[in-house]
């Protein structure tokens, strides 16, 4: 496509960061035959998302029910089993950070986007210097979208050694499986983890000020979750705050004191209480770009920052901080930097923690529709009743649809169990089409799959609806 040059810069957009935001707007203006260049300061293109993030993370969670299922297969007991070791876990995940990351470094070189390595930092608001090895280039642009996504905020007091003390960026790098675990926030990252180490024997204990965890999260979801967490040894420690963290020699251990008095002595803790916008290093000062007090930039509709031609997509710009948003972020920032009319990102977007079970919905939930004084009605559908459930060996999952009273359209679905994270998209897809109730009753799906809780729910709700 051939497309008006501006010949006084040296690209028509350079994205900060590689992750899902910066990838998508570089294919983006390279699809439209616009120059682009991504800055990154790590050598392996991918960002957060595929180093210690979504792709690891999720990796280590499937290793984890991998062993979980083979240890269980002759009948062994969670204290009789033979554990893997840290080292058979994370070997799956580096195999596939390796795979993931050439496929998308061959994406974007077959695009003709440039790669420049090294740390990016304003000069002013149309120029970069990019550092690497203590060399120095400066390159401009006429746009530059800022995708520098997050940085996990480090444990109070004891810096994490990635051994005793750690974050989530750490646990590529574990060298052992603690027998204890302490997790610090019950946030989505911590509630993962938090239920993967479960998962594997290791006695966890999750601490957090609030009084539970997944606010967002429908509350009989979580209490479900929190159940069969319990289960699986896990305490929570819930409306509890810490006050100091020590590590103690021989044997090493991290040692909470809690402002209530407590002291949680554990093998490892894991901090997980938040991430903050990796925007320190940016200068951001030199190009007139304001952040707020957790290093978040502010954006507009068009992801347009307070600078006009600088843009600001994925986890920097904050809610909902996920890689499916942060991916469609990057592509229509650099729409708007183009000039390429585009339509905004659909309303209703999914939410999938992978904890163990996992959870998903869509929409709205029953506290937000209250609120509202939205009349609804309930449809519920549980695993054990669902034959795909019954093959699945899943008889815990859980499964609700709201709909309006009045109007039957579909307004949230939300799931716990095998597979929920796939199940919601057609949730998705019916809302998103304005559909409701007279859908479900009226379509049949495969059997036996777990699509049929969509059946039993609607018909549950359709005859409370008719009492
Ligand atoms: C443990 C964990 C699990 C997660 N699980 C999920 C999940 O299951 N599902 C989901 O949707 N999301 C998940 N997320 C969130 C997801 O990873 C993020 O939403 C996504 O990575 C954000 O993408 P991004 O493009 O904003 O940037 P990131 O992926 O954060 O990448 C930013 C990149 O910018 C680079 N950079 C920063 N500053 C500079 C600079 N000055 N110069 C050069 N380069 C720079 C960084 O090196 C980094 O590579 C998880 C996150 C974590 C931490």
């Amino acid at each position: 496509m051939d497309e008006p040059v501006n010949d006084s810069f040296d690209y028509d957009l350079i994205c900060i960061g590689s992750g899902p935001a910066g990838q998508r707007g570089a294919v983006q203006a390279a699809k439209l035959g616009r120059r682009v260049a991504i800055v990154e300061r790590h050598a392996r293109v991918g960002g957060i998302c595929l180093a210690t993030g979504t792709i690891p993370s999720k990796t280590f969670r499937e290793a984890v029910l991998a062993a979980f299922a083979t240890t269980h297969a002759d009948g062994a007991t969670n204290q009789q089993r033979n554990r893997p070791s840290a080292a058979q876990l994370l070997a799956r995940v580096e195999d596939v950070i390796a795979v993931e990351g050439s496929i998308i470094a061959n994406q974007l070189m077959r695009n003709g986007v440039d790669i420049l390595c090294g740390d990016a930092t304003f000069v002013d608001p149309h120029r970069l210097r990019v550092t690497a090895d203590g060399v120095s280039r400066e390159v401009t642009a006429e746009n530059i979208l800022i995708a520098s996504g997050t940085m996990a905020v480090p444990p109070p007091g004891v810096a994490s050694d990635g051994e005793c003390v750690i974050t989530s960026d750490e646990i590529g790098n574990l060298t052992r499986l603690p027998r204890t675990l302490a997790v610090v926030g019950a946030g989505v990252i911590g509630i993962e983890y938090a239920s993967m180490f479960a998962a594997l024997g290791v006695n966890v204990t999750v601490i957090d000020k609030r009084d539970r965890p997944l606010e967002f999260i429908d509350s009989e979801i979580v209490d479900e979750l929190v159940h069969q967490m319990r289960k699986r040894n896990v305490s929570f420690r819930f409306g509890e705050a810490v006050d100091r963290l020590e590590t103690s020699d021989t044997p090493k251990r991290a040692v909470l004191h809690l402002e209530s008095g407590k002291r949680i002595v554990s093998d490892m803790a894991l901090f997980s209480v938040g991430r903050i916008g990796a925007t320190a290093s940016l200068a951001l000062q030199n190009a007139g770009v304001p952040v707020d007090d957790r290093g978040r930039i502010a954006v507009d509709a068009e992801f347009r920052t307070a600078v006009p031609h600088i843009f600001a997509g994925g986890d920097v710009i904050g809610y909902p901080s996920l890689a499916a948003t942060s991916s469609e972020q990057g592509r229509l920032a650099a729409c708007h930097a183009l000039g390429i009319p585009v339509a905004p990102m659909a309303l209703h977007f999914p939410i999938g923690i992978y904890s163990v079970p996992e959870i998903s919905m869509v929409g709205l939930t029953e506290n937000a529709l209250t609120k509202a004084r939205v009349p609804y009605e309930v449809g519920i559908a549980r695993y054990r009743e669902i034959a795909r459930g019954q093959i699945l060996g899943d008889d815990s999952g859980f499964f609700k649809m709201l709909f309006h009273r009045e109007d039957r359209r579909l307004l949230g679905v939300h799931i716990i169990g095998t597979g929920a994270t796939e199940l919601i998209h057609i949730g998705q897809a019916v809302i998103g089409l304005g559909a409701g109730l007279d859908y479900f009753l009226s379509t049949v799906f495969n059997y036996p799959t777990l699509a049929e809780c969509y059946k039993v729910a609607a018909l549950n709700a359709a005859n409370k609806l008719a009492m």
